[in-house]
């Protein structure tokens, strides 16, 4: 069996399409069925490698190494598994494949066009997820919207998929917004009315509207769509806003999605998804037992879904620990100019996430600082463990100037640096040490009491490293060297022992949280966090 759940969007972008196909796809998993979650994103970048997360929020790391939109995140922690490169699919890539086959002389002799060659290669790489492990239901998300020149080849080559596979193995869904004047308290449906013409003009119609609206769609409103779009009544789906997105599937549920997608794709309706962990988990993040205070201290701190997986990690850790958690987004810069003790002094924890480039990295050392010597818990992801080591060799150390070759290429002290086979690498796509590694964690440690086990497999993204040459002095002076590679040439976690809870490590276990499977670090930083908050209540 191979059925295909397509989704797109119209009217704007940002209205939770992400979210409904990774509902979508859970709804299935949780019935049983093999499920593979792919989004296309209609960008000429070949990955979001090379995207500013400014404009478009976190780049995530597949287990594999590809560099992917943060809906790929998302569909990890709602589907609990692990989603490879064939999972995300650009336009770069789409024509970076076929320029290469044209090359090759694949095609030759013939005309090389968007229609059939780059339709034949975005239908083989929408199949391909689904060869690769069997799954049996392929959701895909369409990333922009309905009419935008970009996503065009993509939409004829879903509408060709739908003509020549049989009527029951391709469902599209349609997200769409219902805005709503207040003058008139008025929902209007025009917008989603020109949208599916739009989308039909294209020669696709919709199976499904999943509209999204502050309220409860009242049933005329509902009639309204179905009648000018051409869907059943049945079919048009409330997506109201959620609480937290990991309401969205138990509502979707609640609304019939499931039930009409799987009628429409020739499914059992009647089977049902087993949503009793989820709901148990959803409840915890709703209302947990206790409350801490944590700080973000980055740079990209201005767009929320710049560090999307960090918040969610702290989200799945907080429902397992039964507390939820405040973040205090901590622009770096400020604490350069106004130093750590404002912004800092009420934390129960700091966090400092991965970042690139020199702006605000002065900050975040202060702000190492304050906590190292405040005994704050910290948690250093990555950028996190570079600062911290910064920090202990210039304070502790008193290795003044050290730094990062990458902030200052003329440092004195270059305890964070490029490894020699990185030197010479001028591309910047794609060339950093990318996805899972091995690290073995010391005895002892407490990573190692975190994690339940000494061989852990985690994913990388980063260029620069701990200088081995500092190794052995900064261990000497107390800094903990708390997991490495196998060949223990490269530090992976730093700690400190005369501290509540300092770990740094240099790869990213926020992106591999998941609501029902949280991360045992972000848990451990969690519990501290809570300690620390008890301790700090009855010292005042
Ligand atoms: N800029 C640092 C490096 O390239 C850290 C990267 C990160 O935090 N992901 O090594």
């Amino acid at each position: 069996m191979r059925k295909f759940v397509f989704i797109t969007g119209g009217v704007l972008s940002g209205l939770g399409k992400g979210v409904v196909s990774a509902s979508i796809g859970l709804l299935f998993k949780l019935q049983g069925y093999h499920v593979s979650l792919q989004k296309i994103d209609p960008y000429v970048n070949v990955d979001a490698g090379t995207m500013n997360p400014y404009e478009h929020g976190e780049v995530f790391v597949t287990h594999d190494g590809r560099e992917t939109d943060l809906d790929i995140g998302r569909y990890e922690r709602f589907l609990g598994e692990e989603l490879s490169a064939a999972n995300y699919l650009t336009t770069g890539q789409i024509y970076w494949n076929v320029i290469r086959k044209e090359r090759a002389g694949k095609y030759l002799g013939r005309t090389v066009q968007v229609i059939p060659h780059v339709t034949d290669e975005i239908k083989r790489l929408v199949h391909l997820p689904l060869d690769e492990t069997d799954a049996q239901i392929g959701v895909i998300e369409v990333g922009g919207t309905v009419g935008d020149i970009e996503s065009l080849p993509f939409l004829e080559a879903l509408r060709q998929m739908k003509d020549e596979l049989p009527r029951e193995d391709t469902f599209f869904v349609h997200v769409t917004l219902l805005p709503r004047l207040t003058t008139s308290d008025e929902l209007k449906t025009k917008p989603t009315q020109h949208s599916v013409k739009e989308l039909r003009a294209i020669g696709i119609q919709p199976d499904a509207i999943v509209a999204r609206c502050d309220v409860p769609l009242p049933d005329p409103v509902k009639r309204k769509i179905a009648l000018f779009c051409d869907v059943p009544i049945e079919n048009v789906i409330d997506n109201p806003d959620h609480p937290t997105i990991y309401h969205a599937p138990l509502r979707l549920d609640e609304y019939g999605l499931t039930r009409r997608v799987a009628a429409g794709l020739g499914l059992d309706a009647k089977r049902r998804p087993d949503l009793s962990k989820w709901v148990s988990k959803v409840r915890r993040i709703e209302s947990p037992a206790s409350r801490v205070r944590v700080g973000i201290v980055g740079k990209y701190v201005e767009l929320r879904d710049s560090y999307i997986s960090i918040r969610e990690a702290l989200l799945h850790a907080g429902a397992a620990e039964d507390v939820g958690a405040d973040i205090e987004w901590i622009p770096s810069d400020a604490i350069a100019t106004e130093g750590p003790t404002p912004r800092l002094a009420s934390l129960d924890g700091v966090l400092i996430p991965g970042g690139f480039g020199d702006r605000g990295i002065e900050g975040k050392i202060e702000a190492v600082e304050y906590a190292r010597t405040q005994r704050i818990p910290y948690f250093g992801l990555c950028l996190g463990l570079q600062c911290a080591t910064i920090e202990f060799a210039r304070n502790v150390l008193g290795l003044a100037g050290a730094n990062s070759s990458e902030f200052d290429p003329e440092t004195p002290h270059p305890v964070i640096s490029l490894l020699e086979e990185q030197i010479d690498v001028a591309l910047k796509g794609g060339t950093m040490r990318l996805g899972v590694y091995e690290t073995e964690l010391g005895e002892g440690s407490i990573a190692a009491a975190c994690y339940g086990t000494r061989r852990i497999t985690e994913r990388h993204r980063h260029r620069y490293e701990f200088n081995p040459a500092y190794r052995d002095r900064i261990e000497s002076a107390g800094l903990r060297i708390a997991g490495t590679s196998l060949d223990d040439r490269l530090v992976e976690v730093i700690e400190l022992t005369d501290h509540p809870w300092f770990v740094g490590v240099q790869f990213h276990p926020e992106f591999s949280s998941r609501l029902l499977s949280p991360h045992p670090l972000f848990c451990g930083f969690m519990r501290s966090c809570l300690e620390q908050k008890a301790s700090s209540r009855s010292s005042s």
